[in-house]
């Protein structure tokens, strides 16, 4: 194994961020010290099955970049959390790390949300992270299964050129994929047969925390994990159409403040400050949503499973989500870091995966969707320049230049927080916009 330096400079150039979520540049979290690195393989959203499939396909892989994590920040300890009820891929994980002492399997319930980092670094350690802070605060560091095989890859000098996504619910074949970064969401539906439904809507990142794809023509980026085809009038399309202000106003009209969407927040139940019941009050009230009375929305996750609580199916969590982002849009600090102790009742107020599937009325795409190798080819590629947390990449190539699969096409201005971007396929830069570099070639495998 490299020296620590080596390990982030290999991540650093590799352009490794985070495969989901904020997609944060991994190399500056390896730069920390910590006493224990979790592998997050909960597979959070519903129907999500990259994780499971890459442990699958390739443990050796993931297990060398959770070992270069821990040698990078010193960690002596190294958990993989699974769903335990996959009991074939844990017996295969452990197998895989007989040799390795300082490392285990933490098998996790099916539940909603456990891989928020939080729920994960608290059923892994018992540590509760405080308010408003990071797993770092309790001495872990939490790494998604993707980029530790990016890290992995990145230590043989490859740098991220593909994303593995799953695709499914209203899709000929359900599958999870490796592309080029850069081919678009159609191409990649496409390869699950394509939509089954006219005029779907397709939610980017999952069934809670997804976003609705503005369009089919976006590019992949590096933080495209799962595309969660549904019909236009499913519930969950409809949910996500519906305006704040009809959240609002149903809520400040329909709220009978029973608490059951405090009781079920999984930051409320680490003893944080964040209570949606009150938003909603408050916003009945009329307070200015950029009162300080709300900060506590500022500890919000935007998990949604407050959503999932309520018995009246109001939407206290898509409340909390907005009230928190105009908070951060007005540049207000959170004032809330106190070292909280987890609810006694923390492990009664948890959402089982089954419950939630069937409340979404997700039961009939809850699949599998295996890794599955497609001998498909693309002849242009939209990158991006800010597919990650931090300061965009800055173009370092030219219109006409050839480039192949793996070149800087653009990178990170001088020490600043970002990750460079590669070429996903072999060509010509044929557009260098402000926002991304469209490369055009020969067509190439994915
Ligand atoms: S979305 Fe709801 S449940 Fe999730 S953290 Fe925010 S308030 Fe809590
Ligand atoms: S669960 Fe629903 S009704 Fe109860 S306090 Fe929360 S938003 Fe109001």
């Amino acid at each position: 194994m490299q020296h620590a330096e080596e390990i982030v400079t290999a991540v650093q150039q590799a352009g490794v961020t985070g495969a989901g979520g904020a997609g944060f540049p991994t190399f500056f979290k390896l730069k920390s010290r910590a006493e224990v690195v979790i592998a997050n393989g909960a597979e959070c959203e519903p129907l999500t099955h990259v994780d499971k499939e890459l442990l699958h396909h390739h443990p050796a892989d993931v297990i060398r970049g959770l070992k270069a994590v821990m040698a990078a920040t010193g960690a002596p300890k190294g958990v993989i959390g699974v769903k335990g009820k996959y009991t074939d891929l844990v017996a295969k994980l452990r197998a895989a790390m007989a040799d390795s002492p300082e490392l285990s399997v933490a098998e996790l319930g099916n539940f909603y949300p456990a891989g928020d980092e939080q729920v994960l670094v608290y059923d892994v350690t018992g540590r509760v992270v405080p308010e408003g802070g990071l797993p770092l605060n309790v001495g872990c560091v939490v790494q998604n299964i993707e980029t530790l095989f990016n890290i992995a890859a990145a230590l043989d000098g490859k740098p991220v050129t593909t994303k593995y996504i799953t695709v499914i619910g209203a899709v000929r074949n359900p599958v999870t994929v490796r592309v080029p970064l850069g081919i678009t969401l159609r191409q990649v539906i496409d390869l699950a047969g394509g939509a089954t439904v006219p005029d779907p809507v397709v939610l980017n990142g999952g069934a809670m925390m997804g976003e609705v794809a503005g369009s089919l023509d976006a590019p992949v980026t590096k933080r495209t994990k799962v595309l969660l085809v549904l019909p236009n009038e499913h519930q969950l399309s409809v949910h996500r159409r519906t305006s704040r202000k009809v959240f609002d106003t149903q809520a400040i009209a329909a709220c009978d403040q029973c608490y059951m969407c405090t009781d079920y927040c999984p930051r409320h139940a680490q003893g944080h400050a964040i209570q949606p019941h009150k938003l909603i009050l408050l916003l009945a009230s009329g307070v200015p949503m950029t009162d300080a009375q709300m900060a506590g929305a500022l500890l919000c996750c935007e998990c949604r499973t407050c959503n999932y609580a309520c018995p009246v199916h109001l939407a206290p969590g898509d409340i909390a989500l907005n009230i928190k982002r105009d908070l951060v849009k007005a540049g207000l600090k959170n004032p809330y870091h106190n070292q909280t102790e987890v609810s006694s009742t923390r492990d009664y107020r948890r959402v089982p995966m089954y419950r939630l599937v069937n409340r979404l009325g997700l039961e009939k795409y809850d699949v599998e969707a295996p890794l599955t190798a497609l001998n498909q080819t693309y002849d242009r590629v939209t990158l991006l320049l800010r597919q990650h947390a931090g300061v965009a990449a800055q173009s370092a190539v030219t219109i006409g230049q050839t480039v192949s699969i793996g070149d800087v096409v653009a990178a990170v201005p001088g020490g600043a927080l970002g990750a460079p971007v590669h070429a996903s396929i072999d060509g010509t830069i044929v557009e260098i916009r402000a926002d991304a570099i469209v490369i055009e070639g020969e067509r190439h495998a994915a």
